[in-house]
């Protein structure tokens, strides 16, 4: 097994503070399934279209695997692992009924046509057809994939509960294409007003990644009245001292220009990353904030609402600077929230307007947060470390009432 293994949370860490029985340990660090194929198809001028893809269950005590497919180039079965076991605890913290997956296609999806971007997606459906069809791996959205790419998962299983993150024309939900953001604002304007003792009005802001998560991040973070001083994505970053028109911005990158380009001071993503706002929210790429680099981080709350922003040395130098982390499993929970919305509405057929999915996921995300609040403080744990010790709290409970352990 030890090829399996995970090894994202310290469970001996966690013991200090709860018990946490061996058998349970052992089921939560491997993966219950893996499924590794190549997926290949010929293109009419005779050159292949090559991929690696995997497939992670990493726990399904408290419902089937939840988790995107990440389409990027060089994504590996490690990394894969990772997102999926990050989904574990996320939705255990969240209290939704499900387990933690996450499936990966190793291409740059924009080295394709449109036509084979939708021939890609139907053969890693071809390849997986019974995790879909059987409601075990429930896909969504992640780094790539788009809700086009739910409906083409839709549209070849016919099951609108087999996926999530569809398009609201196809049974997807208002307000998913925005959930992330929505709840990543929640969470950064509960930890300003918790730690900084600052309402959104009084915060500078500087976003790294202007991608879905991003840029509504931005968006609902300029209308609650936060100024955004810095935004980027891969091809660089700009920033504006006293804030950046956000709706100028969208405009801007939705005609397809890069985001560099927008009239204002350049700045390159490391200095976003060290620049002196209030809050900095990594909302790109996993790793960003290092050991190398924490140090240069000046403001005073983190809020991860990308998947594994900040190392394990970055998190220790952050901590003994006083900058507070909100977790990522709690920070961008507003997604598997609002996919467990779609989920329940798809079985249902019910239907959800907008404004219930948003207050859905700020309801799950002020429980999460005030749990947090509480655990940290009696623990006195870092609030990643609380989170953590909710989520392995509710999973143990889902494995005793399951007979696993
Ligand atoms: P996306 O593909 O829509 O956007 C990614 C953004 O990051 C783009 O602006 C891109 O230019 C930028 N970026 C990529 N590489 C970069 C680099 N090296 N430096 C700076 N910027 C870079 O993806 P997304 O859906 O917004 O996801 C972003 C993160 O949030 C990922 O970690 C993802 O796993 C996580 N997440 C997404 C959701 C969701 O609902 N989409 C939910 C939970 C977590």
């Amino acid at each position: 097994m030890s090829q399996r293994r995970l090894t994202g949370v310290d469970f001996e860490a966690l013991r200090r503070h709860i018990d946490v029985p061996d058998s349970a340990v052992r089921l939560l660090s491997k993966t219950e399934k893996e499924i590794d194929f190549d997926l290949n198809l010929v293109r009419d001028d005779g050159s292949l279209i090559e991929a690696d893809c995997h497939l992670v269950y990493a726990n399904t005590v408290r419902g089937p695997a939840k988790g995107g497919i990440r389409f990027a180039p060089g994504v590996t079965l490690e990394e894969t692992r990772d997102l999926a076991e990050r989904m574990v605890y996320k939705t255990a913290l969240a209290g939704v009924p499900f387990g933690g997956g996450k499936a990966a296609i190793a291409m740059d999806p924009h080295s394709l046509t449109r036509f084979e971007k939708v021939a890609v997606m139907k053969e890693f459906v071809h390849m997986i057809d019974l995790e879909l069809r059987s409601g075990s791996y429930i896909p969504a959205p992640d780094l790539g994939t788009t809700p086009h790419d739910m409906a083409v998962i839709y549209g070849q299983t016919h099951v609108p509960e087999s996926v999530t993150g569809k398009p609201p024309s196809l049974g997807g939900l208002p307000g998913r294409r925005e959930a992330t953001g929505w709840g990543v604002c929640h969470a950064t304007c509960r930890a300003a007003e918790q730690f900084l003792h600052a309402t959104p009005q009084e915060l500078t802001v500087a976003v790294q990644g202007f991608g879905n998560v991003g840029s509504y991040t931005c968006r609902f973070l300029a209308e609650q009245g936060a100024r955004l001083v810095a935004v980027s994505d891969v091809s660089g970053g700009v920033a504006a001292e006293g804030g950046l028109d956000i709706a100028a911005l969208l405009d801007h990158v939705s005609g397809g220009a890069p985001l560099a380009d927008f009239a204002a001071d350049a700045i390159s993503n490391d200095e976003l990353l060290a620049l002196d706002a209030d809050v900095l929210i990594p909302a790109a790429i996993e790793n960003v904030l290092r050991g190398d680099n924490a140090a240069r981080v000046a403001a005073r709350l983190v809020v991860e609402a990308a998947n594994g922003p900040t190392t394990t040395e970055a998190d220790a130098v952050l901590a003994d600077r006083g900058i507070v982390v909100v977790p990522d499993i709690l920070a961008n929970s507003g997604g598997v929230v609002a996919s467990y919305v779609e989920w329940r509405k798809a079985k249902s057929g019910s239907l959800t307007e907008a404004r219930e999915t948003y207050a859905v996921i700020q309801s799950r995300i002020d429980i999460a947060f005030d749990q947090m609040i509480a655990r940290a403080g009696q623990h006195r744990v870092p609030l990643r470390t609380a989170c953590q010790l909710i989520a392995v709290e509710e999973l143990v409970r889902s494995m005793r009432d399951r007979v696993w352990i």
